[in-house]
Order: C-alpha cells, then sequence, then structure tokens
C-alpha cells in the first residue's frame, strides 16, 4: 500500500531542511527523488545522501519562481526517469516584516516563492500525471495557513493561498486520479526557523510552551505523512491540510 517502487517524485527544495526530510521518506519507500534547488551543491550533497537508499536519486537546478525553469525541469525529469508520477511543492522562504514596513518587491518575492510555484509546477506536472494514469500533488502550507501573524503578513497570505489552491485543484483533477493535499508542518527545526529564532524574540520559548509535544519537530517528522499522500493508501484522500505539528494547532 505504501510502496512506490517505479515512482518518480520531484521534491522542490528537496535539498534541505523538510524537504530533504520528505525526500528521504520517498526514496526509503522507493520512490526515484529528483531534488530541484537553485543551490547546485546541497542539491549534489542531498543526492549523495539519498543514494544510500537505492533508486537513483537526481538533483536539478531549478528556480521555482521562474516559468521556464520550472517547464524545464519537468522536462528534463521526464527525458531522464520517463515518468513523473508525485509533485512536492516545498519550496517556501520569508521575510519577516510588519505589513506597514514590507516593499512590493518582498511581497511578490515570498508570494511568488511559496504560492505561484505551486501553481506553475502543479501545471508543468499535469500532462505527466495524466500520461501516468493518475498523479500525487503535495502542497507544503504552514501553521500560517490557519494562524495570523503580526509579523508575517505575506507569508500567511502565501500559505493561507496554498490551502486554497490544493482544494481547487484537487476538485478540478480528482477524476483524472490526481490527489492533491496539503500537509501544514509546525515549528520544525530547519534553516528557516533557525533564524526565526534569531529575528523573532521569545519565538522558542513560546514554541515550547504552546506544542503539547513539547519540541520542535525535525524535519524527519514529515516522511511518514509524505509516504503516505504519495501512495496508494491515500488515493481516496484529497482536497485536505493535514497538520504535522505536535498537536500545536489542536487547541487555543
Ligand atoms: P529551508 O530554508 O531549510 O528550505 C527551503 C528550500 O526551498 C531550500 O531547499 C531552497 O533550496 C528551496 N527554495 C527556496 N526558494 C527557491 C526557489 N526560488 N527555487 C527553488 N527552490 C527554492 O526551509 P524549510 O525546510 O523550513 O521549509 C520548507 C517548506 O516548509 C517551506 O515551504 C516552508 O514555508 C515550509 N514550512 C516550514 C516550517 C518550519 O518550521 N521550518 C513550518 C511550516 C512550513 P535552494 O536554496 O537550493 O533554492
Amino acid at each position: 500500500m505504501f510502496d512506490l517502487n517505479g515512482k518518480v517524485a520531484i521534491v522542490t527544495g528537496g535539498n534541505g531542511g523538510i524537504g530533504l526530510g520528505m525526500a528521504r521518506g520517498l526514496a526509503q519507500a522507493g520512490a526515484r527523488v529528483v531534488v530541484a534547488g537553485r543551490n547546485a551543491d546541497k542539491s549534489a550533497q542531498a543526492v549523495v545522501e539519498l543514494a544510500a537508499f537505492g533508486g537513483e536519486p537526481i538533483g536539478l537546478q531549478a528556480d521555482v519562481t521562474d516559468e521556464a525553469s520550472v517547464e524545464q525541469l519537468f522536462a528534463e525529469t521526464a527525458r531522464r526517469c520517463g515518468r513523473i508520477d508525485i509533485l512536492v511543492n516545498n519550496a517556501g522562504t520569508n521575510i519577516r516584516k510588519p505589513a506597514q514596513a514590507l516593499s512590493l518587491a518582498e511581497w511578490k518575492t515570498v508570494m511568488d516563492t511559496n504560492l505561484t510555484s505551486a501553481f506553475l509546477c502543479s501545471r508543468a506536472a499535469y500532462p505527466h500525471f495524466k500520461h501516468a494514469g493518475g498523479g500525487k500533488v503535495i502542497n507544503i502550507g504552514s501553521m500560517l495557513s490557519i494562524f495570523g501573524a503580526s509579523f508575517a503578513p505575506v507569508y500567511g497570505a502565501s500559505k493561507g493561498g496554498v490551502v486554497q489552491l490544493t482544494k481547487s485543484l484537487a476538485a478540478a483533477w480528482a477524476t483524472d486520479h490526481i490527489q492533491v493535499n496539503a500537509v501544514l508542518p509546525g515549528w520544525i527545526d530547519t534553516e528557516l526557523t533557525q533564524q526565526a529564532r534569531i529575528d523573532v524574540a521569545g519565538l522558542n520559548e513560546r514554541v515550547l510552551a504552546r506544542t503539547p509535544a513539547g519540541r520542535w519537530g525535525r524535519a524527519d517528522d514529515l516522511a511518514g505523512v509524505a509516504v503516505f499522500l504519495a501512495s496508494a493508501a491515500s488515493d481516496f484522500v484529497t482536497g485536505v491540510a493535514i497538520p504535522v505539528d505536535g498537536g500545536y494547532s489542536m487547541q487555543v
């Protein structure tokens, strides 16, 4: 039910953090993983790590905010792997400023990286999924898909949009045997949040106090949900947003 042998998975931002945690899960389940990011050195290191699970992983350089680069990523994956079955829209960024201090360029950077990228990659995946007879899209949202935060208006807008995009794609593509779901990570210890702990006073203490599990998440905490949503086990699950947050979002 969870076997991914013979499947090809593109993980955007799969060269580090949550993306690499999910990529490890997919590779362990048998998928051939294509790690897509801008930093070729980081991708090369991730490929070495993933190769330990077998499955001939590949690193491809791509900027998910760039339409031509996205098209190239999917064309190159199809050329080298012969098929595409799974897309994890994980690449993301944050610029932590209240709205009154945020420039339009900063707004566009975060929206393009977090939300427009998911549209571009999902659109590029669609013909490959149709050709394969089905497919899986896993979009990465956030606790800020649910909650607001004074210091992250554009991040929250982009991650709220990710959930709504998930539902629209899920509705449109259900009869094509394509399931589209979102994962909402809680506070996970990665490069992104290591910077947040520096930028936002008291964040570490608030996260620990508010998370019932009493700890920050680890990238590998996301591996299991990735395998579930990428495999036949979730074939009748579509359009949902699953928190993976140590209980953060289930209480006031
Ligand atoms: P990291 O900063 O560790 O990873 C972000 C990844 O995105 C990097 O691998 C980076 O690769 C890639 N990336 C960024 N911009 C682009 C781009 N334009 N084109 C291609 N790849 C890009 O962050 P996390 O692992 O923490 O975050 C991963 C996802 O999880 C994000 O969507 C984030 O919003 C989300 N998330 C994280 C949480 C956390 O607590 N850490 C909580 C909730 C959600 P490269 O630099 O090579 O381009």
